[in-house]
């Protein structure tokens, strides 16, 4: 994948949005556009079926988590989609970068300075999406 974590646009203005497994038609969108679809609702395996993963042995995301102990937010272990980040009992982080969606989200809501290093996977390695 070749998404470059950029800062996240505003959140949609309430109400503008259609949620997940939601058929409420967005203000203004005609019938029968995307925004009228239902989208089914995927398990979190299910999701994951529909990924290949193809590890370098190089992690391209390296966690200090000797930073993380300081951290008030821990807002990596909710924002990955992968669930890769896990709190340990000494107030550290473990992760592993082998089933990483290469999203960014854990770089971006980062709470502490230097905690994470971030880059892309080497070429030929990372994550396949496909569909199913
Ligand atoms: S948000 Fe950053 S500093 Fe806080 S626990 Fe996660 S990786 Fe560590
Ligand atoms: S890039 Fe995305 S999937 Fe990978 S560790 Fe960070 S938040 Fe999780």
């Amino acid at each position: 994948m070749s998404l470059a974590p950029t800062p996240s646009g505003p959140a949609p203005p309430s109400g503008s949005a259609v949620s997940p497994g939601s058929t409420t038609r967005a203000a203004g969108a005609p019938a029968g556009s995307p925004a009228t679809r239902a989208w089914p609702r995927v398990s979190f395996d299910d999701r994951m079926a529909t990924v290949d993963f193809r590890v370098s042995e190089r992690a391209h995301i390296v966690v200090d988590s000797d930073v993380c102990r300081s951290c008030t937010t821990r807002a990596c272990v909710t924002a990955c989609p992968a669930r890769l980040f896990v709190p340990t009992g000494d107030g550290g982080i473990l992760f592993n970068y082998e089933q990483c969606f290469e999203c960014g989200t854990c770089y971006l809501v980062c709470n502490g300075e230097g905690a994470i290093s971030w880059s892309y996977p080497e070429g030929g390695h990372g994550v396949v999406f496909r569909w199913s």
